[in-house]
């Protein structure tokens, strides 16, 4: 039996998760599953697997997981401390799927402890690539990406040479606003914003692809997780969503990934890795789908892409600043405090403040000083869009 957790069950790629893991009960031992607010569904995921324990983040939900779940014998736990240490339980596979930079410490407890880390959690290698490659290095623990793009990246270069890379491709649906005018940007609603054209995402990742702050993250994640150079990563915008990467090499070829808009695969993929094993996705039909189209990405249309490229060129601990304002940034657009627009203005600006003061520079990454950076991140970013607010 492999013993697996989930971090994040709750949530939409831990959902797929959870579906994956049901249908081979007999073939996990499930240890650990977290969640947040939704306390009803996580009880319901850790009867149904028999989870050794129960973890929700948040201090004020304990009770009532606790009273949802007494007689079952499942332990219970809250709070971030209590999600970490809930990563440090010996497992095999740990799927790393909470949302935000509060991924981070339970994805290094489980590599600390040697496990597998099926990595949903982008922001984690945003904030910290460095100390979490270093980390799953330092215990001979393996990290596997489920981001689809990056799970198309891995697969197409099995058995590659990595030196013989040229180039890599990511691709972008363009989310919700690809095609509205320009000057329509600062009108757009959170609403409107959640609305993604192909994929079923949480809401914080399809607000954030309709901005390609999603896309953003994916070029640093691309970076921090094969090691190519910036010039070596491209976006392309790819309406159907179906190829979701390519990998170029010296001889010319370039293999792409294909597959439907379903993150079981990805998902499945990290949870059989190395063997391919049947999953429940759908089949795609080439002569039904007729065409595949691509176009550039607008810089004016998505800044977030243009700042992406500047945290990679500035290195050091940018990432956790830019995924920090990032994220604070998203907050004040979903309580309408600021416009859909403002969000790259909130973020540009937090990365000059903290680059004028020295504050972004590193020589080796520590938690500590990431935590840091994040904390005064968020900081300045709340201040900007306050300004920002009280100015419109
Ligand atoms: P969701 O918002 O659907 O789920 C997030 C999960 O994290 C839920 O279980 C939620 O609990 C929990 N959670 C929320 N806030 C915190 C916190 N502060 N501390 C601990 N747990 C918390 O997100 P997604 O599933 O969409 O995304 C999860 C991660 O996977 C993100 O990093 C995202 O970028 C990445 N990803 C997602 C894809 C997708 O298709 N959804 C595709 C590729 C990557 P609750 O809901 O109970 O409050
Ligand atoms: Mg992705």
């Amino acid at each position: 039996m492999r013993r697996v957790s989930i971090f994040g069950a709750t949530g939409s790629i831990g959902e797929n998760t959870v579906d994956l893991i049901a249908r081979a009960p007999e073939e996990y031992d499930v240890v650990a599953l977290s969640g947040g607010r939704n306390v009803a569904r996580l009880a319901e995921q850790a009867i149904a697997l028999n989870a050794e324990i129960a973890v929700t983040c948040y201090s004020e939900c304990k009770q009532e997981l606790a009273a949802r779940l007494s007689g079952t014998g499942i332990d219970v736990g809250a709070g971030p401390e209590a999600i970490a240490e809930a990563a440090e339980r010996p497992a095999d596979w740990v799927m790393s799927a909470i949302v935000g930079a509060a991924g981070l410490a339970p994805g290094l407890a489980a590599l600390e402890q040697g496990a597998t880390l099926a990595l949903a959690n982008k922001e984690s290698l945003v904030c910290a690539g460095a100390l979490l490659m270093e980390t799953a290095r330092a215990h001979g623990a393996q990290v596997l990406p489920v981001d689809s793009e990056h799970s198309a990246v891995a697969q197409a270069l099995v058995g590659e040479d990595i030196s013989s890379v040229e180039r890599v491709i990511i691709t972008a649906s363009g989310g919700a606003f690809r095609d509205w005018p320009l000057e329509d940007l600062p009108k757009a609603t959170p609403e409107q914003a959640a609305k993604h054209p192909n994929w079923d995402m949480g809401q914080r990742i399809t607000v954030d692809s309709a901005s390609m702050f999603n896309k953003s993250l994916e070029l640093i994640e691309t970076r921090e997780f094969f090691g190519f150079d910036p010039s070596q990563i491209e976006v392309v915008v790819h309406p159907q969503s179906l190829i979701h990467a390519l990998v170029g090499f010296n001889d010319g070829a370039l293999m792409a990934h294909v597959g439907p808009p379903d993150m079981r695969h990805a998902i499945g993929y990290a949870l059989h890795h190395p063997e391919r094993r049947h999953l429940p996705v759908e089949r795609l039909d080439l002569v039904k789908i007729g065409r595949l189209d691509f176009r550039e990405p607008c810089e004016r249309r998505w800044p977030a892409l243009r700042l992406a490229r500047e945290v990679m060129r500035s290195g050091g601990v940018s990432g956790a600043a830019f995924n920090a304002a990032k994220e604070v940034a998203l907050d004040a657009f979903l309580a309408r405090q600021i416009r859909f627009t403002d969000m790259a203005a909130v973020v540009e600006e937090v990365l000059e403040a903290m680059e004028r003061d020295g504050a972004l520079k590193c020589d080796r990454m520590r938690l500590d000083h990431v935590m840091e950076t994040d904390h005064l991140a968020r900081k300045r970013a709340a201040e900007a869009a306050e300004q920002i607010a009280t100015e419109a």
